[in-house]
């Protein structure tokens, strides 16, 4: 049952408020229905409103009688003549009720102490001292078999020894009652604790009820603030094309490439229908080319096109997008006839985003997550000078933002023209030909092992997975053969996850990353040598093919982090959902805890 009343004193109508396109209460009504954890729904309200949006969508609504103080009052009412033997209270405002909390709730009735209990609630771990003191989250202090001992806007325990580990926890406002118990709620006069800090559950704890409570993970968004609405709708919009993606992904291919060696040549035919007047090609072109006149002569400028030096030295930033994006708009007063990325993943990435920014308003960072870009990028090349990433076919541009390290995965990213030139890679130093190597090893793997594979991208995983072997395994390569290979292989991992996603890897890759500003590449091999608990087989080939190269993997990269740097370390990778999801399936936050995070971590 979700008690609702239309009148909230800090949000007034906030249940009726829209939230992605309905009302916050349907949303909430939806969302518990569709765990398929109860025989029957209902939203019991004072109002007319809600009662009436609540029937036009199909639900049950109950109306309530009389007046009620608490929530619990409300519900009461309505189960009273009800043949019930649990009612669970989910809060209206909490539209993102997860069916993991509401199921570990629910379980407690199966446990061993299950005579004991009279109602079950949940909590969550907090840290952060400033939500530990709001006044508005409500703590809960436990004892040893999670009976809670009491509830209080103040922190509690008082933290008197800032030495002894103490664990906060966060009340959530889900209750599951036997019918007795909540019969008994409606009877019982509210006593001082109660009308004092305003919380419900503290009536039973003041008529010495027992309260079991549940632990969650999943903090969920309330609906407290006009604020909070906000970041709701924007947590549902990135929610809702992820959950979409994942079934049916509609995604666009690369539509023309070309390959071969001295295939670079086609460039300036390739690109002369697509010139429009005045307009120019802006080159975006590793550094590691400056001097080199035998490439820089073959691209050919004409007219006023530019060329710009990039360094690939660090990960591609937002803010490196929106820098070389007002370089552009500031020189020219027509917007590029297109943009050719020559380089690495980097320079490619780069190309992508800033095709896509010269035709998006505001900054690179803002569109950085699931189809978030809402205009068509302008016309972009890409060229691999380094083979292995896949970003030559990808439909996302990694780069670094404000605040996260995410794609910029949109139909509009993938390049719409590639040229695959293996000559291209010809002076690529032998380290860095294994490290990016690797990543495509990488993909192929977590993409193969993952529980999204499906035969699309098994086809171009097996595929890629070979010719990997192949070139870095068998050794019976000419060299020439070896780089039109690796070439395709980056082409094929790049299409595996295109309908499928990383994993382990590529998460705790991008900790690294975010916090050392350790390189993709190179990167990955830390991390990957370090998994053979995740991918066992691999890793001992992974090993294999290190010594046979003779390739350097650095070491005590985490020996010396501050606590603050660890975390956020761990929080970056574990903000990866989709990719454990896909390593490890939907239990994935029992296996990647922090613990385990940390372990490895301090092992690299
Ligand atoms: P990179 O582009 O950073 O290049 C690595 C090094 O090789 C650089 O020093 C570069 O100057 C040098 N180099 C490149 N071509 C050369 C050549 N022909 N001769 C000599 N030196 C050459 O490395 P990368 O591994 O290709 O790309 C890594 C980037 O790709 C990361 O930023 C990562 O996030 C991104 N990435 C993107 C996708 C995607 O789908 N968009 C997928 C995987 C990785
Ligand atoms: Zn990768």
């Amino acid at each position: 049952m979700i008690p609702a009343r239309y009148g909230a004193s800090r949000f007034p109508g906030k249940l009726m408020q829209d939230l992605g396109g309905k009302p916050v209460i349907v949303r909430t009504y939806e969302a518990a229905k569709e765990t398929g954890l109860f025989d029957e729904v209902y939203v019991v309200t004072d109002s007319e409103i809600i009662y009436n949006e609540i029937e036009l969508n199909g639900g049950n609504a109950i109306m309530s009688k009389k007046e009620h103080d608490s929530g619990s009052d409300r519900i009461a009412e309505a189960a009273e003549n009800m043949d019930v033997d649990i009612v669970v209270n989910v809060q209206g405002d909490e539209p993102f009720t997860s069916k993991k909390g509401l199921e570990k709730v629910l379980n407690v009735f199966q446990g061993p102490d299950a005579d004991k209990i009279d109602l079950a609630s949940l909590m969550t771990e907090i840290h952060d001292w400033k939500e530990i003191s709001d006044p508005n989250c409500v703590k809960v202090i436990v004892d040893k078999d999670n009976f809670a001992l009491y509830f209080s806007r103040s922190p509690i325990p008082y933290p008197r020894d800032k030495n002894a580990a103490v664990q906060y926890y966060k009340h959530k406002g889900i209750y599951a009652f036997r019918k007795q118990a909540l019969m008994d709620f409606n009877r019982l006069p509210m006593r001082s604790l109660e009308a004092a800090e305003k919380i419900e559950c503290l009536r039973y704890l003041e008529y010495g009820k027992n309260i079991k409570m549940a632990i969650t993970t999943t903090q969920g968004i309330e609906i407290d603030t006009p604020e909070d609405l906000k970041r709701a709708n924007k947590f549902l919009k990135e929610e809702t094309t992820q959950v979409v993606n994942n079934k049916y992904r509609n995604f666009p291919m690369v539509p023309k490439v070309v390959f071969g060696q001295g295939s670079f040549d086609q460039l300036s035919s390739i690109l002369a229908p697509q010139r429009k007047d005045k307009s120019p090609f802006i080159f975006l072109v590793d550094d590691v080319f400056k001097g080199n006149h035998e490439l820089v002569d073959r691209i050919n400028l004409r007219y006023n096109d530019k060329l710009f030096f990039i360094s690939a030295d660090e990960e591609p930033k937002t803010s490196q997008v929106d820098e070389i994006v007002k370089q552009i708009k500031d020189e020219f007063i027509y917007k590029p006839s297109g943009i050719i990325g020559i380089g690495g993943g980097t320079i490619l990435d780069l190309a992508k985003a800033v095709a896509i920014m010269l035709n998006n308003k505001g900054s690179a960072s803002d569109y950085q997550g699931w189809d978030l870009v809402p205009s068509k990028a302008i016309y972009h090349v890409g060229i691999p000078t380094i083979s292995g990433t896949g970003a030559e076919v990808s439909r996302t541009t990694v780069l670094t933002g404000p605040v996260k390290k995410l794609g910029i995965n949109s139909d509009f990213t993938p390049f719409d023209q590639v040229v695959l030139d293996p000559d291209l890679t010809i002076g690529v130093p032998k380290n860095q030909w294994f490290y990016t190597g690797m990543d495509c090893f990488i993909h192929c793997v977590e993409s193969l092992n993952g529980t999204f594979l499906n035969a699309f991208s098994q086809s171009y995983g097996e595929k890629a997975y070979d010719l990997c072997k192949e070139i870095f395994m068998n050794g019976d390569l000419s060299e020439e053969e070896s780089r039109g290979k690796l070439m395709m292989a980056s082409w094929h991992g790049g299409m595996s996850i295109a309908y499928s996603q990383v994993g382990v890897c590529h998460a705790m890759s991008y900790g690294l990353s975010y916090v050392l500003g350790t390189k993709h590449g190179i990167g990955n091999c830390i991390v990957f040598d370090q998994l053979e608990e995740f991918y066992p087989k691999d890793v001992v080939l992974f090993k294999q093919m290190v010594i046979d190269h003779n390739i350097d993997i650095p070491t005590g990269l985490c020996a010396n982090l501050s606590d603050e740097e660890m975390n956020t370390m761990i929080d970056i990778a574990l903000s990866l959902v989709p990719l454990w999801e896909n390593a490890l399936g939907d239990e994935w936050e029992s296996i990647a805890t922090r613990e385990k995070l940390r372990s490895l971590y301090l092992k690299m």
